[in-house]
Formats: structure tokens, C-alpha cells, sequence
């Protein structure tokens, strides 16, 4: 079936709003919700029962704000070029700027009572329900300085992130890269956007033009980026400093309660993993047939004109289809996704590119995607509606302050999906070019996610050591550690271009802080939730529902553990990683029968 004359589903936000005016009804509350929340501004520590009020009247508040916001956010993003929409975003963005300063007084205020008369409110049964979400405040007490200390902090908060914007100034308004003419003669203008893309173009003209084009540009502003890197990493140190962590790693960890180790050990396995990637490097030369890879020979498709094309309907169906190792329960909820309208498949003027899922307490866990008919829609199809079923276990399952999961967890969902379909694909089919295609997706998959985002962990970490040794970090000491690490990842097989070595200066990641290792954990342990699911064992798929079920009502690692995954060890990363290798021989097995090789 053709997919150009299918219905696709579109959005039910009238489930949210009936119409546009319940919605400026509903406005017309945060004001005086906020004000009720302020005016326990210098009560907290007056009793149990008043700090009890005020952790209640902090929740109405969110809650409220939280599903204006969504149907702001997912009308605008329907289609961006409504006025109305956007002048409705407009509209609840600047009043929730304005009434910020009422309500920052709650964590600094709540730090400062007293230990032992805190210890006394946490006995209190009135604040049972909200006792982890306290206690998960108060644990940052050891890292807060003097009132007075914090105040001055305060007053430079603005400064302190400079670095950061000057990076996205630069990066996404000033920098031109000019234009690129394509395989087919056709001018691109390249930009962030058309980058992709231009790498995924099966002409390798193009994406080696593209890529010495792009790095042209970073390398005339490459001080300019180090500076700012410098100057985020070194706010990363000195915040860890002060507030009297041993590190930043440590620092930017504890908010997880993810210890150090977690992080060396993702390191250490995927290095001694490295020779499975290498394998897969040399398969990719051989089917390219090239002498030397290069960096622009990553994203291409390594079977080109392979992809089926897949209905709607027929999408749905697969995607249901490979989630039943999750059970029927798992099958109902799943329907509603449908049923209930929560996703929004056309392709439409202004509508927002790439894909998401998005929701509160108070909505379905929406999906947003452009469905065009590739095996691609479907995983992300597959994967889209993990995230979502995901939201909707522990909506269903958790009390409101305790629903929204982390993101340490928030990607493992999703990539379950994704695997348990590929699995599933796998099943269905014999024929060894379209099954070489799909261990070929996984690979890259793998690739991207685990040993590419553990590189860049790996090079997080080296900014961080050397701006903690008193180095600062310039273009040159960055190029050259960049430069290093693309050779050991990426092995024999590939010779790098010596234009790599900037890349590091367009990854708006390096200015976050310790965050892509989250990335290869996730999937690690999707990888073994879903070999767990495949397993049929009613234990663990109950385990894995478990994850789905608990929101951040446990610490992650425990949510992990309890599903089934200890990522304390380097083991799940380290079966992962067979996983890939297998994936790879599979690989080569069906490239030799198709004679690809
Ligand atoms: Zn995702």
C-alpha cells in the first residue's frame, strides 16, 4: 500500500484543551497559584504541616504549568508559522519569566533548616509522600555554601554561563559554511541541518566536499572554540571546587547518585571492546571497496536502495508485533497510542522536523514524527512509542511527583523497542540483503550510540582532568587529543582526514556536563532488557515492566537493577558489546551470500 494516499493519524489536543480558550482559562490561574506557593516564603521550617502545604502547593503549580506548556509546545510545533500558536508560547514563556524569582526561595530556604529539626519533620506522617523528593534535596546539603556565599553566586549566575552561549552564538547565528554542489550538480546550502544529510548522500564526492567545507569554517574560529570550551569546563571545575566535591566527574554525577567508577569502567570495557569495531570498520572497506575509510564513510547507507517501503498500517502492525515479548497488558496500552490519538504522522507545511514524544501527568504521551514510509519510520516509530509507553507505566503507576523518570533511563525504553523490532524484522525474513541491511542498521546503531558517545565521554573526561591539573585548554592540545582518540576508536581500517581533529568544536554536548555517557549506558542496557524480554521468562518481563512502572520513585541504578541490569559492573556494556560483535559476523555472513563481499 502507498503510502502518499494513506490516511496518516494526526493529534487529538482536544483532549487536552477543548479549545484554545480553556486554555487561556487555565492561564489565568498561574498567577495566583504561584502567589498562593510564595506565600510560604520564610515558613518552611515553622512545621511539618506548613512545609507539608508548601511541597503540595509547589506541585500544583508544576502540574499546572506542565500541561499548559505541552499544548503550547506541541500546537506550536504542529505547525511553527501559526501566529496564534506562537504568540500563545510567547504569551506563557514570559509569564512564567516573570514569576521565577517567586518561587526560587523553595531550595535555598529548605537547606537551611536546621538537620536535627528536619530530621524531626521527616518523621512527621503528613510528610510521607513527599519524603524521597525532599530527601533528595537535602542530600545536596553538604554542597551549599553560607547564605551570604550563595547570594553573591547568585548575583553572577547570568556571567557564569557565557561560554556556553557564546558557543551557541557563534556555532548557530554567526558561522556560514557556504554551499555545497551535490552528486546529482545541484547547489546545497550547508548548514547544521542539510550536514547530515549531505553525509548520508551515497555520492562520496559529496560528503567529502561537505566535510572539508564544514571543518573549513570551524578551523578560522578553532581559538574562539577552545576559549569558550575552556571557559564551560573550568565553570564545571570550579563549581565542583567550591562546593566541595573531589571532582567535577563526581560533581555532575552526584545528581544521579551514579558513582565515578560507573563512568571509568563504561570507558574501560568499550576499550577492550575496541577489536569488534575495528572488524566491523574492515567489513564496511570491503563492501565500499576502499583501500582506507574516512571519516565521511560513516553515515552513508552501507546497502543503498535496500529499504522497503511499509504503510502506516503496516508500521503500526510490525511494531506491535515485535512488543509482544512485553506481554498483553503491555499490547492494551499500546493500543490506546492509537485508539486515543497520541501521535502525529503527516508531513505538513511549518510542522517540526525529526521526532519526539512529549507529554505531562495531565496528557497522553504524544508522539511527533514524519512518517514517509522507510524502514527508518518504523524504529522510529518503534522507538518514539517506547518513550511513550514508558511516560504512560509510571503516570498510571506513580503519583504525580514522583512520574517523571530521569534521564539516565529515558533512552533505555525506546532502544528496547528498537532492538526487540529488529529482532522481530530478523525473524521475519530470509533474504540475505535485507537482513544484512538490518544487521547493518543495528551496527550503526551500536556505533553511535555506544562506541561513539563513550569516545566522547572519553574526551569529556580529558578536558576536565587537564583544566583540573591548571592546563588550559587550547585548540591546539584539543585537536591533537581529538585527533588521537578518532584513531584509536575507529582502528585500522580507517584513515582519518586530518580535518577531524576540529570536531570536537561543533559538538554542543562538550557543553553540558558529563551527560553522553548516559547515551551507551542506555543502550547497554537495552540491549540486555531486550535479550531478557526474548527470553519469555514471566520474571523478568514483569521485572522489566517494574522499570517502566517506577518514574523516579528509586535511585536510577536501583531502577536498573530491579529491572535486571546491574550497570555498578562493566558487564552489561561489556554483553553489549558481544552483542555487536555478533551483529557483525551475522553481518558478514549475509554480505558473502548476497555476494556484497
Ligand atoms: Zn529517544
Amino acid at each position: 500500500m502507498s503510502v502518499v494516499n494513506e490516511k496518516l493519524p494526526v493529534w487529538d489536543l482536544e483532549a487536552i484543551y477543548k479549545t484554545p480558550e480553556d486554555w487561556e482559562k487555565e492561564f489565568e490561574k498561574i498567577r495566583p497559584v504561584t502567589e498562593k506557593f510564595a506565600a510560604f516564603k520564610g515558613k518552611l521550617g515553622e512545621s511539618a504541616e506548613t512545609l507539608k502545604k508548601a511541597v503540595e502547593s509547589s506541585l500544583e503549580l508544576n502540574r499546572l504549568t506542565e500541561k499548559l506548556y505541552i499544548y503550547a509546545h506541541l500546537t506550536l510545533d504542529q505547525a511553527t508559522g501559526v501566529d496564534s500558536s506562537r504568540a500563545r508560547m510567547g504569551k506563557l514563556q514570559s509569564l512564567l519569566a516573570e514569576l521565577a524569582p517567586q518561587e526560587a526561595y523553595f531550595v535555598p530556604e529548605l537547606l537551611r533548616i536546621p538537620e536535627e529539626k528536619m530530621d524531626e519533620f521527616l518523621k512527621v506522617p503528613c510528610l510521607a509522600f513527599c519524603r524521597r523528593f525532599l530527601e533528595e534535596i537535602l542530600s545536596e546539603r553538604t554542597h551549599v555554601l553560607s547564605e551570604a556565599e550563595e547570594k553573591l553566586l547568585g548575583s553572577y549566575s547570568q556571567v557564569i554561563g557565557l561560554s556556553s552561549t557564546l558557543f551557541d552564538t557563534l556555532n548557530d547565528t554567526d558561522l556560514e559554511f557556504g554551499y555545497i554542489r551535490d552528486g546529482e550538480g545541484q547547489r546545497v546550502k550547508l548548514t547544521h541541518g542539510s550536514y547530515r544529510a549531505l553525509m548520508e548522500n551515497p555520492d562520496r564526492g559529496t560528503r567529502e566536499r561537505t566535510c572539508k567545507k564544514l571543518y573549513k569554517a570551524y578551523r578560522q574560529f578553532r581559538n574562539t572554540f577552545a576559549s569558550a570550551l575552556d571557559g564551560t569546563v573550568r565553570r564545571h571545575a570550579v563549581k565542583a571546587k567550591v562546593r566541595n566535591y573531589p571532582n567535577a566527574l563526581c560533581a555532575a554525577l552526584n545528581g544521579d547518585r551514579v558513582p565515578e567508577s560507573v563512568y571509568r569502567s563504561l570507558i574501560e570495557a568499550v576499550h577492550s571492546k575496541l577489536p569488534a569495531f575495528y572488524n566491523y570498520m574492515e567489513l564496511r572497506k570491503q563492501v565500499m571497496k576502499l583501500d582506507k575509510l574516512d571519516m565521511y564513510d560513516m553515515l552513508n547507507p552501507l546497502l543503498p536502495g535496500c529499504s522497503q517501503n511499509y504503510s502506516f498500517e503496516e508500521a503500526a502492525q510490525l511494531v506491535k508485533d515485535a512488543v509482544k515479548p512485553m506481554g498483553e497488558e503491555y499490547g492494551k496500552y499500546l493500543e490506546l497510542a492509537f485508539k486515543e490519538r497520541w501521535i502525529d504522522a503527516p508531513e505538513r507545511q511549518g510542522k517540526r522536523s525529526g521526532a519526539f514524544s512529549s507529554g505531562c501527568y495531565d496528557t497522553f504521551p504524544y508522539v511527533l514524527m514524519t512518517y514517509k514510509g522507510t524502514l527508518n519510520d518504523v524504529f522510529t516509530l518503534a522507538h518514539e512509542l517506547g518513550h511513550s509507553m514508558h511516560s504512560y507505566y509510571s503516570k498510571i503507576t506513580q503519583p504525580y511527583i514522583y512520574s517523571d523518570y530521569k534521564i539516565f533511563v529515558a533512552e533505555v525504553a525506546s532502544t528496547t523497542n528498537e532492538i526487540l523490532l529488529f529482532e522481530h524484522l530478523l525473524s521475519q525474513s530470509s533474504d540475505p540483503r535485507f537482513r544484512a541491511y538490518l544487521y547493518a542498521h543495528i551496527a550503526d546503531e551500536i556505533r553511535g550510540t555506544i562506541y561513539r558517545q563513550t569516545m566522547f565521554a572519553e574526551f569529556e573526561l580529558f578536558m576536565h582532568e587537564t583544566v583540573e591539573q591548571g592546563t588550559p585548554l587550547t585548540a591546539d592540545l584539543l585537536n591533537k587529543k581529538y585527533y588521537e582518540l578518532n584513531k584509536l576508536y575507529y582502528g585500522p581500517a580507517v584513515d582519518p582526514l586530518k580535518d577531524i581533529e576540529l570536531e570536537w568544536a561543533r559538538i554542543p554536548h562538550f557543553h553540558y556536563n558529563f551527560y553522553v555517557y548516559k547515551y551507551a549506558t542506555g543502550m547497554s542496557a537495552a540491549l540486555k532488557l531486550a535479550r531478557n524480554l526474548r527470553s519469555g521468562k514471566p520474571e523478568l518481563r514483569e521485572a522489566y515492566l517494574g522499570f517502566l512502572k517506577a518514574g523516579c520513585s528509586k535511585d536510577v541504578l536501583d531502577i536498573m537493577k530491579d529491572a535486571g541490569v546491574d550497570l555498578s559492573t562493566p558487564e552489561p556494556v561489556t554483553a553489549a558489546l558481544d552483542y555487536f560483535s555478533e551483529a557483525v559476523e551475522c553481518l558478514e555472513k549475509e554480505l558473502r551470500l548476497c555476494g556484497e563481499i
